[in-house]
């Protein structure tokens, strides 16, 4: 059986569940290991779920869109499937739409760039999921009371908001930064 980057990202979150038949799961474990993309978007489903683990992230995807928060009171909660689906739907847009250097930064990111980092969000890991507003100088984790302008609110990885020039906040990044 042979699948396409589609039909893995339409099953990833089955996938890591272990909800896949014996073939699909080998058809994609099989693909997986020769796409880069998909590869990137199954770590980032990963994370998601981590982070889905976690209560106090449900508010995580409010950055992506309003669209998404209408959905996550439509769904919520329970509806893990579909929040998942649109979840792997937005990370696989945001990879394949030429962010795959994120996915792989942490790998390959040279001394010069750790050093820049290492000012910047000093502890934070940088594929971590956070929110920056369109104005703002800092990231937060999602939920964190002191975001403002929540209606121009990204999320991004911890790594992309660095380099973009945003610092950590104090208030919810607390465990993260050594000194604040
Ligand atoms: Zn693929
Ligand atoms: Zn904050």
């Amino acid at each position: 059986m042979v699948v396409s980057c589609e039909e893995v990202w339409r099953e990833v979150s089955n996938y890591l569940d272990g909800e896949v038949e014996p073939g699909l799961r080998i058809a994609i474990q099989e693909h997986l290991r020769g796409c880069k993309h998909c590869t990137a978007v199954l770590d980032g489903t990963r994370n998601v779920l981590q982070l889905y683990g976690d209560e106090r992230m449900l508010e995580v995807p409010l950055g992506f869109s309003q669209r998404l928060h209408q959905r996550l009171g439509e769904n919520m909660p329970g509806n893990r499937r579909n929040f998942l689906g649109w979840m792997v739907a937005a990370a696989a847009a945001v990879l394949v739409g030429g962010s795959i250097e994120v996915a792989r930064s942490s790998a390959l990111r040279g001394p010069k760039r750790r050093s820049e980092q290492a000012q910047a969000g000093a502890g934070v890991p940088p594929d971590m999921m956070v929110v920056v507003s369109e104005n703002g100088k800092l990231f937060h984790l999602a939920g964190c009371s002191f975001i403002h302008e929540k209606n121009k609110l990204r999320t991004v990885t911890a790594a992309e908001a660095s380099r973009e020039g945003y610092a950590p906040c104090v208030r919810c990044m607390k465990k993260y930064v050594a000194n604040g």
